[in-house]
Order: C-alpha cells, then structure tokens, then sequence
C-alpha cells in the first residue's frame, strides 16, 4: 500500500466503477467485495483506516448471546456464520476464545446452558466448541479470582476474538491484492451530480496538503458509520436523521485481575446490560457501556458515570476491585445504530444492518457489527450492481483467504498479529539489525514494525502505528506515550520528514493519549 502511488494513480483514473466513503469495517468490506467481483474500486477514508468505531469494538467475533436472548434469531445466524467464515479466512488474527458465565441463582446454570446449546446448534458446522455446564469448582479453576461467594457453579461456551484494527488494515492490503485502491486521508466534501441529478462522483481533499480532487464513479457507497447522517445531507440536506450514537466505554486492565485463560460474560448487569471482561494481547479488555449521544466524533470520550458503571459492575465480581489508578487505557467507540422507532432505547435496537438508496442514486449501509462486515459488503455491493447498471458478477468473499492468511495458525511468536507478513518483517530485521531492537523495555514491539507500516500499510502518523497497526495506545496509554519520541524518530526517517514534523508528532500524540488515561 502506497499512498503517494495511489494519489497519483487518481489522477489517471477518468471513473471508478465503484467508489466507497469510509475505511472502517463496513466501507472496507464493501470495498472488498467489489474489488474481487472485479469491479475498479475506489475507498476512501478521512483519517486513517479503523480510526472511527473499528478500532473500539470488545475485540469479538460472535454470533451475540444477547441478540439471541432477545429473540433476534435471523442476526444471530448470520453472524454464526459469519463468524465462521472469519475465522476459516483470517486464522492469524481470529482465535478461539472460551466465555464462563458465572451463576450466583439457582435457575441461571440450567437457562444459561439450554441457550447456548441453542446457540451451538445455530452455528452448525462453524461452531467453534460445545457449551455446557461446569461445576463451581471448574469455574474457580479456570477464573481463580473471580468472587466464590454464593458461585452456583457456571456455563462455559466459545466465541471468536480477534484484532479490529489489525483486521481493518489487512482488508485495506486484501483491497490492494485485488486490484482495488485504499486512500487515508482523504476526506469527501461534497457529492457531484449529473444534469439529472443523479451522483457520479465525489469532492474529496487531502488532509495534508489540502489538495482537491474530483472522482468520477458509476456508484457512491456512503459507509461512514455514525458520520452517514453528513454525507446523507450533502445529498439532500433535509434529510430526517438516520443514526442514533450509542457510545461503549471499555477500561484495560493488568492480567492479574483475570487469572486464567477464559473470559467472563455477565449476561445480565444490575441495569440490564452485559459485561465482559476478556483478555486480550497480555491485558483484560472490561466493557461495555450503551449510551445514547447527541454529537459524533473522532475521538468519543467517556463520561465518568460509565468508567464508574465499568469499575463496580466488573468489582462485584472481581477479588481484586479495580480502582482508576489500575486502568491502562480507557476507549469509547460510537456505535452507528439505525434510527430506532418511538421510544425505542438504544441497547434495544436491532444490531441487524440496513441498506437504503437515495433517490439520487447514493447507497447508504447502516448499522451491523464488525463480525458481519463481509455479508454487509456483499449485500451493499450487490445494491450497488443494480443502481450503477454494473454487470452481475457472483461474490467470491466467501471463502476467501484475507491478506496474511496462513494455514493452521498457532503462532504464539511475537509479533504474531501479521500472518504470512511476519517472515517479510524478519527479512526487514535480517538486512538492519538495529531494527530488532524493543520500543519499550515492558512491551515486545520491535523498531521493524515501524518500517514495516510505513512502507507496506500506509501509516503516515505516530497515531496510527500506536493506535491501530500496534495497540499499545490502548494495552497501555502511558507507556505508549514514553515510546512515541522513537516512533516519531524511525518513521520521519523512512517519510523523508524533518526534525520540526518528530517534535509535533509527539506533542499531537501525547495530547491524544492523554485522553485515554483517567488522571
Ligand atoms: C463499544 C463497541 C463495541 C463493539 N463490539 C463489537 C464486537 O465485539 N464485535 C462486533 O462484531 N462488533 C462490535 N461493535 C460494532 C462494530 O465495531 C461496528 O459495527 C463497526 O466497527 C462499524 O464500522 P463502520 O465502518 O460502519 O464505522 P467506522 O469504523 O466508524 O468507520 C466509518 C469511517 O468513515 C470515515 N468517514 C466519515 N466521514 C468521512 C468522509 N467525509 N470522507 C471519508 N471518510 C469518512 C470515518 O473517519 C470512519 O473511519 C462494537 C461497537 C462499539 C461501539
């Protein structure tokens, strides 16, 4: 992935077959399934790829225990299925995870065990292990420190968990093995129309060099997520309001507040929601919230009564309550929830995605999950063929390796997020030996990871090697606040930048960072 080569290919291109707003999941999948129906495909994100809700999920790959419970059976299907396929197509970054729901009422072993037996035969031949009921003891063995008093025994089943924005670059290099073009930075102002008033194209202008370009398409898909609703209105400014933000808080915490392998669910908290805490790349992922907003942005904050709903709920059940001064990082990600009907609260809205079509032509794609990103794309491309009068061409994505695909994953070797691109990131290391050495003496990030995403997926900022191509904005703000002066050292190297772009790269990131940390 080369965004100056991309620029200039723009240029070139007189009009795309199908052009995609958004590089997030959703746009993303989208631009994926046109790319391999071979259709010319175009994306394009504002900031970086998985900057917006792509980057803040719960990290899981599931059919959603809660859909079933509220009686969503055709969600849950799909995405049983989808998360099959996920798994099947992207083993280096999807793995097997086991969730214990602990039962502190007599009836909760039994219910819990018959739905997820439902469940289980749901997911047919993509399950990925069979649920049943364990003992106490069991569930003490495999959760050492969760709370034993009143433990009626508990209810292990298996979900996938994976890296959002890990995956979110790989379907950006999977665009790019397809013949299809990914752009960052590169934010769409306006929509052109033709003299009927029908859309063949975008405004768009470079967040760096404030460059304006005009792209020609056969078809604009409008995948903004909780931003649909601009995009919508650059169209027809009147338009009624079409998503409702929901935000989800989650706080990172050490290992040590969940022993052991198994993530928890709590199916029900004491104001109705889940919680799960999971662990994830060495620290425990704790969330989440569902509060409704007013306003949307890049960078959503948490409200203090979430951090303390998160703090209690998880200390009800924790032997070790965790306090502020325990969380690493704390993220919040903007759910882009179809508008619900009268009366309808947010944590009840359908998870289901929606496809809608302007009558100037623009597709809309709201709502869904990360999990079901690939059917959302395959259902919005097949939209997007009828509107731009494309020929029909069958959907490959199916059962399609995603870039960095390996047979049989199971490295546990670090870096292991990368897939088949670790032995090219050793081959960095091979030809510079300095590049093995750490950014920070707690974490294994090597200085060739930097390289690599400079070079081969597009980072162009600190933020986003620290934020999205590794985690550590997220594992642990503070310390990735330490790291960024030689992040900022090695990529201005390989970007050609100066001494003056390292200085305010690190200012910029640490004023970022320090709105992931609660003091
Ligand atoms: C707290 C939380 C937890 C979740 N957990 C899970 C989970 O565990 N599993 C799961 O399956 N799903 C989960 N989800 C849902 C999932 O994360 C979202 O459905 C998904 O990430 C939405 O992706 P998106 O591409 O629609 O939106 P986004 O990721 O927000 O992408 C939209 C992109 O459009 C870009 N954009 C906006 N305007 C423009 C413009 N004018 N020009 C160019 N680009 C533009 C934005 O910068 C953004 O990057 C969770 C969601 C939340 C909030």
């Amino acid at each position: 992935m080369n965004r100056s080569f991309n620029l200039k290919k723009i240029k070139d291109i007189p009009e795309w077959d199908v052009l995609v707003i958004g590089g997030g999941a959703t746009g993303l999948g989208c631009a994926v399934e046109a790319a391999t129906r071979g259709y010319k495909t175009l994306l394009l994100e504002q900031h970086d790829f998985a900057k917006g809700t792509s980057s803040r999920s719960t990290k899981l790959v599931h059919g959603g225990v809660r859909y079933l419970a509220q009686g969503d059976v055709s969600l849950v299907l799909e995405a049983l299925k989808e998360r099959g396929l996920l798994k099947q197509n992207a083993p280096h970054l999807v793995k097997n995870q086991s969730f214990i729901i602990p039962n502190y009422d007599w009836w909760g072993g039994p219910f819990y065990t018959l739905g997820l037996k439902v469940y289980d035969m749901m997911s047919g031949k993509l399950g990925l292990g069979p649920s049943e009921h364990i003992s106490t003891e069991e569930v003490t063995k495999a959760i050492p420190n969760l709370k034993k008093k009143g433990l009626n025994g508990g209810v292990i089943y298996y979900d996938g968990q994976f890296d959002d924005s890990r995956l979110a670059i790989n379907l950006a290099q999977t665009l790019e093995d397809n013949h299809g073009t990914a752009i960052n930075y590169l934010k769409v102002t306006g929509l052109l129309k033709d003299n009927f008033g029908f859309i063949n194209g975008v405004n768009a202008v470079d967040a760096f060099t404030e460059e304006e370009f005009r792209l020609k398409a056969k078809v604009v898909i409008n995948a903004t997520g909780v931003f649909a609703d601009e995009i919508i209105q650059m169209d027809a400014p009147e338009t009624r309001r079409t998503i409702v933000p929901s935000q989800g808080v989650h706080i990172v915490l050490d290992k040590k507040f969940l022993q052991g392998d198994s993530a928890i669910m709590i199916p029900r908290t004491s104001d109705g929601r889940v919680l799960f805490a999971v662990p994830w790349h060495g620290k425990v992922v704790v969330g989440t919230t569902d509060t409704e907003m007013d306003k949307v942005t890049l960078e959503p904050r948490a409200l203090p009564e979430e951090i303390d709903f998160i703090l209690n709920t998880a200390g009800k059940y924790l032997t070790y309550q965790p306090k502020k001064e325990d969380v690493l990082s704390v993220f919040a990600g903007l759910r882009p929830l179809a508008a619900p009907d009268e009366n309808e609260k947010t944590k009840e809205i359908s998870r289901s995605h929606k496809i809608t079509v302007s009558p100037s032509g623009l597709v809309n794609i709201i709502g869904g999950k990360w999990t079901t990103y690939r059917k959302m794309g395959e259902d919005t491309i097949d939209k997007a063929v009828l509107i731009a009068g494309l020929e029909e061409k069958p959907s490959v994505t199916a059962n399609m390796p995603i870039h960095g695909y390996i047979m049989n994953h199971q490295s546990t070797e670090f870096p292991n997020n990368y897939g088949s691109d670790l032995q090219k990131i050793k081959l960095l290391i091979a030809e510079n030996h300095s590049l093995a050495e750490r950014l920070s003496p707690k974490y294994p990030f090597l200085k060739a990871e930097v390289v690599w995403a400079v070079r081969e997926e597009m980072a162009l900022q600190v933020e986003d090697f620290l934020a999205r191509r590794i985690r550590l904005l997220l594992l642990d703000a503070r310390e990735s606040i330490k790291v960024a002066p030689v992040v900022a050292k090695v990529m201005a190297k390989e970007l050609n930048k100066r001494r003056n772009w390292q200085k305010e790269q690190v200012e910029s990131y640490t004023n970022l960072a320090k709105g992931y940390l609660l003091d």
